[in-house]
């Protein structure tokens, strides 16, 4: 279960859950067992209050949840947006 702000940046430890947003994501995405069976696993993952504001959390086609800047996820719905990736990178 989550315990801190999904923002690396950040790492708040999570106290109350009314605060913040709480995203959930399926963690097998593009993942399956050797015997072609999808796996299916649902992983929770929390913004605090303050990086809920500007931030969201999205989840690429390799199923990497990324922290993305709300700007950039509205401006460039495309999750490898350049744009997007050079924030993450600095
Ligand atoms: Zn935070």
């Amino acid at each position: 279960m989550v315990s801190n702000c999904a923002n690396s940046r950040c790492g708040k430890p999570l106290h109350y859950l009314r605060e913040g947003r709480i995203f959930i994501f399926d963690a097998s995405a593009g993942a399956s067992e050797p015997s072609g069976k999808r796996l299916r696993r649902l992983e929770h993952y929390w913004l605090c209050g303050a990086c809920a504001e500007t931030m969201l959390l999205v989840q690429d086609a390799e199923g990497m949840v990324r922290v993305l800047p709300k700007a950039a996820a509205i401006r460039e719905p495309e999750e490898r947006a350049p744009a997007a990736t050079s924030i993450l990178a600095s």
